[in-house]
């Protein structure tokens, strides 16, 4: 079964549909293409990998939505820390 790949996200209620591609550049983990509402994530990037890379690409759709202009510095900031608190504190699944 495909972990990434199809599947729906929803984010600031907006339905982003998921690609796991092989990119031009194989050093880009992943983009969102906006226009047609999707994430691309590269399918040759590590598992664990893949997990970071869609909620940077998250962080960015919601700051391009709200209209903030966070830098990519801010927005892996923010990743690897919400990672971090998922990651140990799973409790916190049971109540979103
Ligand atoms: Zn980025």
């Amino acid at each position: 079964m495909k972990k990434y790949d199809g599947k729906k996200i929803v984010v600031m209620s907006q339905a982003y549909t998921v690609h796991e591609v092989v990119p031009e550049d194989e050093h880009n983990w992943a983009r969102v293409i906006y226009i047609d509402k999707k994430v691309e994530l590269n399918k040759t990037m590590p598992e664990d990998n893949k997990s970071v890379a869609l909620l940077h690409e998250v962080i960015h759709i919601i700051n391009e939505t709200t209209g903030h202009k966070m830098t990519e510095g801010h927005v892996d900031a923010i990743s690897y820390g919400l990672i971090d608190v998922m990651k140990n504190s799973p409790w916190l699944k049971e109540i979103f």
